[in-house]
């Protein structure tokens, strides 16, 4: 079996997997009850909160955890929209988004909003200065990703929100650091950003834990009321296994993300030389791109066609990003990207343990599918 999909969700690590096991069959109380069982997983939580700001390098009450980037996101947009109802009514994203922060942004769009979304340039690459010119006295909030999911452009939010944090002191920033968590360095010292989301599943965690940044003094508004855990901002029993098995796998990659950069480094440069002799497959992300993505296409090929093909051979690529199962990217459209290679894209995400037998394979099969179509390929 050869995964190649990592920018869907990852293998959990082993440490993070046995700190889950851990917790739901010994340490299993409630971070709310007052007993020594209730306390010991509090100080589990607590602990989670720790290690999540050691990468931020924040203070660990501002740390909320979430049932996942989605809820992050939401509950930045919409709570923090919600705690700003007075302060304008325009909103500025880019045109690349996830679906969760864009169908929010959709969302208040109907409630009134003016959503302003940023476009990449030919290419792939964000200018800084679109996005500081979009942002005027009546702008509320800012939200955008810090690497895109699809083609894995970093997207440039150090100078983004160091301009504009000096241009409207007032503004809200969100980034959406899913992708980028962990990859790049995030020190909120630097990168003054108001709220910051991410997700366990993307960096070796299970399923169903995230976490939302909130930069002390920021007020936000929840969207799920209850017993005002995590400082009222998201009630409901936190999900102590996985935050067990969040702080393992945030503590792997804090720890040893310099070796892992180095192994998604090593398979983005293995494909795009081997992809050099093979005319027929366009390379979409650009040569600046984090290097644990690399989307391709095959022109005249459709997507599904050649993933289907990989997947009988056991290798799993994905055709966009997992949400948008089925259909064409309007991500890669908006990218600019021609019909064709919009509708014939494969994008590889590679992980820690991704090797290089595990690419030969892939390639060899890749070829195969490509002389299998040949007859269809333009
Ligand atoms: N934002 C981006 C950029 C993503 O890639 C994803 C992943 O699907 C999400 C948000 C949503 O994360 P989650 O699956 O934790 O809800």
């Amino acid at each position: 079996e050869i995964y190649l999909d990592n920018c869907a969700t990852t293998k959990v690590c082993i440490d993070a997997a046995n700190a889950c096991m851990k917790v739901m069959t010994e340490q299993y109380g409630n971070p709310s009850s007052l007993h020594k069982k209730g306390v010991e997983a509090e100080n589990i939580v607590t602990a989670a909160r720790k290690t999540a700001a050691s990468i931020l390098n924040c203070d660990p009450d501002c740390i909320i955890f979430t049932s996942g980037a989605t809820e992050s996101n939401n509950l930045a947009i919409l709570g923090g929209i919600s705690a700003r109802k007075r302060d304008g009514k325009t909103i500025v994203t880019s045109s690349v988004e996830h679906a969760s922060v864009e169908h929010a942004a959709a969302y208040l769009e109907k409630q009134g909003y003016t959503v302003k979304r940023v476009e990449p340039k030919p290419g792939g690459n964000f200018d800084e200065a679109d996005f500081i010119n979009a942002v005027d006295e009546d702008t509320v909030l800012l939200t955008f990703m810090m690497v895109n999911n699809e083609l894995g452009t970093v997207l440039p939010y150090e100078k983004i929100i160091r301009a504009l944090r000096q241009k409207f002191p007032k503004l809200l920033i969100h980034l959406d650091a899913v992708q980028g968590f962990t990859k790049f360095p995030l020190n909120v010292r630097k990168i003054d950003a108001d709220l910051i989301s991410f997700s366990g599943h993307k960096l070796y965690a299970p399923k169903g834990i995230g976490g939302l940044y909130v930069k002390k003094g920021v007020r936000i508004e929840p969207i799920i009321y209850g017993g005002s855990q995590e400082r009222s901002l998201r009630s409901g029993t936190q999900a102590v296994p996985l935050i067990a098995a969040f702080d393992e796998a945030l503590k792997l990659c804090r720890d040893e993300g310099e070796k892992f950069a180095e192994t998604y480094r090593f398979c983005n440069d293995y494909l795009r030389k081997a992809f050099q002799k093979m005319p027929e497959v366009v390379i979409n992300s650009p040569a600046n791109a984090s290097p644990h993505v690399l989307n391709i296409s095959v022109p005249g090929v459709p997507s599904e066609i050649m993933l289907h093909f990989l997947e009988q051979h056991d290798i799993f690529v994905s055709s966009g990003s997992a949400c948008s199962k089925g259909a064409k990217s309007v991500v890669l459209k908006a990218y600019g990207l021609p019909e064709d290679r919009v509708k014939s894209a494969l994008r590889l995400s590679f992980s820690k343990d991704t090797a290089k037998e595990q690419l030969d394979g892939f390639l060899d099969v890749l070829e195969q599918g490509i002389r299998r179509f040949k007859a269809v390929i333009r």
